[in-house]
């Protein structure tokens, strides 16, 4: 993520965290099974893995995230500018991948092809993982193929589907039901971070910080395409988990099409009016059914400052009130609103500020648990009254307050030579991966500019 002085919108947009555009999501494929069965046993096939929506990160190194390979001897890539993705460590090249080191994973990707072809009813049981295709890191998103053929192995170094769909494959693998291969996996990563980096020493994967993890602390030091990785899957496993039975007829549903759509197990069907069969579920017999792919919250967020950028308004919810982190206004889209109407009711609701203007500026999407922030600037003409803040009509504040940019712009680019009596109350702006900081920066770079200063 980058701190630097005036990003335009649109390296702020490129750089979202959780939202940068990590792999090619090839949607269409996810049906074709001869594709997922050819890119599920490719070598070069790589894997991040989740428990109970944790993700496995090892947390001592600069790339957190664990992804690891089918084969052994893969290439890792490090084509793709800063930071280095797709292995365990600091290698060039991965040792070792999954279908050497881990017992039972090429019997595990066996079944569950099996399962994911003929959508097995029994595709979710206990004991098997959900796996989830997330796309395929190709030249569309920077990846140089020719930077993968470095030697004349006869291994193949990328997936080649048809001579049209060239990459690597990206899978989710969510081990909640699977307690052994979970147990495999965790003491693969630990057992080749203690043959590389302990010098020796036998650590536990405790000790070399090799866990599941909901931590903030560790989801923030992602990398911005390990954000994004894990956040696609973190959104989709979380929709899997929240939806294990068929709104339309009770039976329980699976993830078909590699974890991208649900199917109602009800077989049961009916003569309807014409006399022909249809399903007996109404889930399964409408013509489109929603409930079937995944759902995003849509979240309005909102800086607000004055006409002529002098003055912007930060508010402090009742939740952060200890910590003095002054924020954007955010809320909840309801039914049939624009994203113009909401943010304008929101900033009334919460704050009692009536805006003039609004304008949507960048998106972020947000895995806690399947949120999209739609970031959004709002303009408010001082006239005596629109500007007057009243927390009374939805009690959600502690406060909200009109503060100066140049008090603000300090908080943003703070610097060493600071008068360290410029804050007293100690005043905190949120974390720089969030839209909410990215769009205050923005608020503060335009006016610097429009003051020329
Ligand atoms: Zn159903």
């Amino acid at each position: 993520m980058s701190h630097s002085r005036h990003t335009s919108v649109t390296d702020m947009q490129q750089d979202m965290y959780f939202g940068t555009e990590v792999v090619n999501r090839v949607s269409f494929l996810r049906e074709d099974t001869e594709f997922i069965t050819q890119s599920l046993f490719h070598p070069s096939t790589r894997f991040i893995f989740y428990h109970d929506q944790k993700p496995l990160i090892h947390k001592n190194f600069t790339n957190k995230l664990t992804i690891l390979t089918n084969g052994s001897k893969q290439l890792s890539i490090d084509s793709m500018g800063k930071g280095k993705i797709g292995f365990t460590g600091e290698h060039a090249v991965v040792e070792s991948g999954l279908l050497d080191s881990v017992d039972n994973w090429k019997s595990v990707l066996t079944t569950w092809n099996s399962d994911n072809k003929t959508q097995a009813s029994d595709l979710r049981a206990s004991n098997k993982p959900v796996f989830l295709f997330l796309g395929l890191l190709d030249e569309s998103v920077g990846l140089d193929l020719h930077t993968l053929k470095f030697d004349d192995s006869d291994q193949e170094k990328f997936l080649d589907h048809q001579g049209r769909y060239q990459g690597i494959a990206y899978y989710a693998v969510d081990l909640t039901n699977s307690p052994e291969l979970t147990n495999s996996i965790v003491t693969f990563v630990n057992d080749y971070i203690n043959h590389h980096y302990t010098k020796g020493v036998v650590n536990t994967p405790e000790e070399n910080g090799v866990f599941f993890t909901h931590s903030r602390k560790h989801y923030l030091g992602f990398e911005n395409r390990e954000a994004s990785l894990f956040s696609q899957g973190a959104m989709f496993f979380s929709w899997l988990d929240k939806n294990k039975f068929c709104p339309g007829c009770g039976h329980p549903v699976i993830p078909i099409h590699a974890g991208g759509k649900l199917y109602c197990t009800n077989t049961g069907t009916e003569k309807d009016a014409e006399g022909q069969d249809k399903f007996t579920c109404s889930v399964k017999s409408a013509p489109v059914a929603n409930v079937s792919f995944p759902r995003t919250d849509m979240v309005i967020i909102t800086t607000i400052a004055n006409r002529d950028s002098t003055k912007i308004l930060l508010s402090l919810s009742k939740r952060y009130a200890f910590s003095k982190m002054y924020s954007c206004t955010a809320g909840f889209m309801e039914p049939s609103e624009t994203v113009e109407v909401a943010t304008k009711r929101e900033i009334w609701e919460e704050t009692g500020v009536n805006c003039s203007e609004i304008n949507i500026i960048m998106t972020q999407p947000w895995p806690f648990p399947s949120n999209l922030m739609i970031g959004c600037m709002g303009i408010v003409d001082f006239n005596g009254e629109n500007e007057q803040i009243h927390l009374g009509h939805d009690n959600e504040l502690s406060d909200a307050r009109w503060f100066d940019i140049d008090f603000v712009r300090q908080l943003v680019y703070p610097s060493k030579d600071e008068d360290e009596d410029f804050n007293p109350e100690g005043i905190m702006l949120p974390m720089p991966e969030s839209i909410a900081f990215q769009l205050i920066k923005l608020v503060v770079d335009e006016a610097t500019n429009k003051h020329k200063l």
